[in-house]
């Protein structure tokens, strides 16, 4: 018998209206790129997706994580044989050693004769007189026996949750701000999966951050390409800015004026590569800069909108995300980022934005945005 790889999408994409079918193209090709290097076929029965491959265990792993993807489920294919179906049926609830049982039939064959109530009852009768240990239960069944009848007929019983969200490249580009940190990867992770391109943009500080921290953030990007496939990176010199700022602003400004600063070049680049927004790990009262006063003074040197996905979240959930999607182990390695080289002892907390303005009008603010991101290193980064 023929085990197979049945998808299932977000049931969001049902209510794409006329947009539907573009939303499954852009889904349908996300998963073969996701499939990369294993043999596989792709085939359709009544609107149903299948995969057919030898690698089903690593084909599991992989589509279960393209964004789009609400379950995927190991399926039997047989032919519409009512006595192997009952067959397979009864080999479903036997191997679950489960105590209860029940089937649910969906015919969207309406050739075979049998419509799928009686499926139900019949497969039932059958399951019931072939093990005496095991009773129906049609509310909370130990072992659920799904039986679709299309141009052929497929059973199975685990179902395996996808991530869901929406098909990667389907809402627009974001310019993530991605520092060697917790957060931020998780903020691209959670952009990404509701469909979102995101590319990144790093500002690093040689030589004061090391070409390591260099190479962290690069291998935290390279970690989500699993479930992006490629990511733009453009790697920022800060150096010069941040010396500027600390050469003639006061202490306790440093920081918000050093986000200012990031603020306008992730604005100013995104808009250079025709992106619609930008993206970062700020959570709010996090940290110092990250009160509503510090995100207010940040946020007016931006001109598209800036999302923050964590905006509401405990550190520790956080870090739960970031440990499921792999890049904990990485964030937290102790490299330094330019923001832990160059934090005052007693940043403002409640910046004022009229007074910011006024303490950073000493600086030539456009000569420094623009030698900045003339200088910007570009790398692409692919999974592989
Ligand atoms: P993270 O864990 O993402 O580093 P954080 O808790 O260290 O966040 P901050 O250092 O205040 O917080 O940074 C807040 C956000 O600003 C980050 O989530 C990231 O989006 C952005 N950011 C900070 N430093 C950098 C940097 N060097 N390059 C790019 N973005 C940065
Ligand atoms: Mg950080």
């Amino acid at each position: 018998m023929n085990k197979l790889l049945m998808v299932k999408y977000a049931s969001e994409i049902f209510l794409k209206g006329l947009n539907k079918n573009k939303f499954e193209k852009i889904l349908k090709n996300n998963i073969k790129a996701a499939l990369k290097g294993i043999e596989f076929d792709f085939v359709f029965d009544s609107g149903r997706w299948f995969i057919k491959t030898e690698d089903l265990e690593e084909a599991v792993e992989r589509v279960k994580n393209v964004f789009g993807v609400a379950e995927v489920c190991i399926v039997t294919e047989i032919e519409n044989d009512f006595e192997v179906i009952k067959s397979l049926a009864l080999l479903e609830v036997n191997e679950s050693a489960k105590s209860t049982f029940k089937i649910e039939t969906n015919r969207a064959n309406k050739t075979f004769p049998i419509n799928s109530m009686d499926v139900n009852r019949e497969v039932g009768a059958y399951v019931l007189n072939n093990n005496k240990d095991v009773t129906v239960d049609v509310h909370n069944p130990g072992c659920l026996v799904n039986i679709e009848i299309r141009n052929k007929t497929y059973v199975y019983g685990k179902r395996i949750r996808g991530v869901n969200g929406m098909p990667y490249k389907t809402n627009g580009q974001t310019l993530l701000m991605l520092s060697g940190g917790i957060d931020s990867p998780v903020a691209g992770y959670m952009m990404a999966r509701r469909g979102v391109e995101v590319s990144g943009v790093y500002f690093h500080s040689a030589p004061y951050t090391s070409e390591r921290a260099k190479d962290k953030v690069k291998d935290l990007a390279k970690i989500l390409t699993k479930y992006i496939g490629r990511m733009t990176l453009y790697v920022v010199p800060f150096t010069d800015i941040q010396m500027q700022i600390i050469e003639k602003c006061r202490e306790d400004e440093l920081t918000i004026i050093m986000r200012r600063f990031m603020m306008s070049i992730a604005c100013r680049i995104a808009d250079d590569k025709g992106m619609h927004s930008v993206a970062t790990g700020e959570s709010i009262g996090q940290v110092a800069s990250q009160t509503m006063q510090g995100l207010v003074v940040s946020n007016d040197c931006a001109d598209r909108p800036v999302f923050r996905p964590l905006i509401s979240m405990d550190k520790i959930d956080i870090m739960d995300i970031s440990r499921k999607i792999g890049t904990y182990e990485t964030s937290i390695l102790p490299y330094e980022d330019c923001c832990t080289i160059f934090v005052p002892k007693h940043p403002k907390t409640k910046p004022i934005l009229e007074q910011i303005r006024k303490a950073e009008s000493v600086l030539d603010k456009e000569k420094l945005i623009n030698d900045a991101v003339e200088n910007t290193e570009v790398i692409e980064i692919v999974n592989d």
